[in-house]
């Protein structure tokens, strides 16, 4: 997989603010915030996107799914509700090649999205 500015941000070669750090995974605010609360979950392995995920990751994925429920109880937005979003591929919008999800919340959300 190429190089990305998640795998910098991975190896602290650069600077992101994290909200949640395992052995699995990252979670820090995305730069250019589109709502209140904007966070980026991401696992440390390196995966392109959604469409290479394979058998293997099956837990993987669960533990990311926990991690985004954790991180949106902690940042406040589980009782108004937020939104998770996974672009994939260019038609999905999908700016960064390593597999991440969007935390969206803090305000209502209109749908659907553009
Ligand atoms: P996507 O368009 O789904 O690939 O989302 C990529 C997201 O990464 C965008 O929301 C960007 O604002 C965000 N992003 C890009 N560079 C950084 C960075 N250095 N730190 C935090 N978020 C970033």
């Amino acid at each position: 997989m190429a190089e990305t500015i998640f795998s910098k941000i991975i190896r602290k070669e650069i600077p992101a603010n994290i909200v949640h750090e395992d052995e699995i995974c990252l979670a820090f605010h995305d730069v250019a915030p589109q709502a209140p609360v904007h966070v980026l979950v991401i696992p440390k392995k390196p995966i392109v996107s959604l469409e290479q995920l394979e058998q293997e990751d099956a837990a993987l994925l669960g533990h990311l799914w926990l991690t985004i429920q954790r991180v949106a109880r902690e940042l406040g937005v589980s009782e108004g509700g937020y939104r998770v979003v996974v672009n994939c591929g260019a038609d999905g919008g999908q700016s960064v090649d390593h597999l991440h999800f969007h935390i969206l919340g803090g305000r209502g959300l209109t749908w659907p999205p553009g």
